[in-house]
């Protein structure tokens, strides 16, 4: 079978600009991923480089030759800082600038002294540098997303190896002037696997992106706002299913006097305060503990395999040290309490929301008792 080459470099040329713009229009929908945009650019490039190969194939020349090799190592570059920026979020800048600066400085020489096989020796060794360089950045982020990614670094590195086969068969050739663009099995062969590993990478990147994005809005669906906290709801997602045992306990813990402080001195002081909760809170989880904002000024936190004497210990700490701040407001230093209530659950298990619920009587017996206090669950009789 005789490929056309032509006609599958102008497909490669118009499916990259649709990749482009569908990249664009995705970042116009979510302007807070900027990877994005830095991906279009990459694939506009290349675009360019393949109307400018195109060209050069039909009129080889310096200036052609020389605007080819730009846009193909300065596009390259720019997908390995679009897939920096995906994996880290960190600007892409360095690594266009490195990729690029040092492929171009040594690439463009030889093509402008008319060595143009030297040139595309060069070329397609750097472009092959490059793409393994991206597959790498994606491998180093792998554990985000595996499948995905992993897929995502592959296909990189058949594109990669494709193009050291291009380098390969000229280096092999030997020959330092061309006078045309290289036509070999390698070239032909390369082409194909753009085609088909650009078709991957871009359907991949998309679902990767829309995974990413879908985890970001669970993860603020389960997260409360204010205090960064979990909410109810990821509370219940973690723990409402499985029975507690008799080494977990719950301590739900609820602000003294809150409105009072709320009305004397406004809800913003308000807020400020229940985020000091929510420190204390933190600043006593062991790992494994799991802290929430119920609702309100109410939290809760689950500690897992911890013994009776410690769970009262650890609540004491938490409301001793909220007791002992005081809070800079425009009028006057502030003091709040807090009281809790814990319980655990039972040699067989017991449902979450019944230890949950016989905590909130025993923080009701601590407010009845006089609030700033911590209690223990007692079963009636
Ligand atoms: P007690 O000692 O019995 O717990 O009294 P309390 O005033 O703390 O309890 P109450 O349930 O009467 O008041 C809770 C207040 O918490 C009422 C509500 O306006 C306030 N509140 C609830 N959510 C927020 C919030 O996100 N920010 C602020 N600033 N206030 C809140
Ligand atoms: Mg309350
Ligand atoms: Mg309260």
């Amino acid at each position: 079978m005789s490929l056309d080459y032509n006609s599958l470099l102008l497909a490669v040329g118009f499916s990259a600009a649709c990749l482009g713009m569908t990249l664009f229009g995705i970042w116009l929908t979510a302007r807070s991923e900027k990877f994005l945009l830095t991906w279009a650019a990459s694939v506009l490039l290349i675009v360019c480089d393949v109307f400018a190969y195109q060209a050069y194939i039909d009129t080889p020349g310096r200036l052609l030759g020389l605007a080819t090799f730009t846009f193909l190592l300065l596009g390259f570059a720019t997908m390995l800082g679009a897939a920096h920026q995906f994996t880290t979020g960190a600007s892409p800048l360095p690594r266009i600038a490195i990729g690029a600066g040092a492929s171009l400085a040594i690439a463009l020489p030889p093509m402008a002294l008319g060595y143009d096989g030297l040139g595309f020796m060069l070329e397609n060794a750097f472009a092959a540098l490059l793409l393994f360089a991206t597959a790498y950045e994606y491998w180093k982020g792998r554990t985000e997303f595996p499948a995905p990614i992993i897929g995502i670094a592959g296909l990189y590195t058949a594109t990669a190896i494709s193009f050291v086969l291009c380098s390969g068969v000229l280096v092999w050739d030997g020959r330092l002037v061309l006078g045309h663009a290289p036509s070999n099995w390698a070239e032909d062969l390369s082409l194909i696997i753009v085609i088909a590993c650009m078709t991957g990478i871009g359907a991949l990147s998309l679902a990767l992106n829309q995974g990413r994005l879908a985890q970001h809005h669970r993860r603020e669906a389960l997260t409360d706002p204010l205090t960064g906290l979990l909410n109810r709801r990821a509370l219940f997602d973690l723990h409402g299913k499985t029975p507690v045992g008799v080494f977990t306990a719950v301590i739900v813990f609820d602000l003294d006097g809150f409105k009072a402080i709320n009305d004397e001195f406004g809800h913003a002081t308000g807020d400020e305060v229940l985020k000091l909760f929510a420190k204390d809170l933190t600043a006593n989880l062991q790992p494994g503990d799991v802290a929430a904002r119920m609702g309100g000024e109410e939290f809760a936190l689950v500690l897992d395999r911890i013994l009776p004497e410690k769970v009262e210990f650890i609540a004491e700490r938490i409301r001793a040290s909220f007791a002992s701040r005081r809070i800079d407001t425009e009028t006057r230093l502030l003091a709040c309490t807090v009281s809790a209530g814990f319980a655990f659950g039972s040699e067989g298990g017991t449902k979450f929301d019944k230890v949950l619920s016989a905590a909130d009587k025993a923080l009701y017996g601590a407010k009845r008792g006089g609030r700033n206090r911590v209690l223990a669950f007692r079963r009636a009789g």
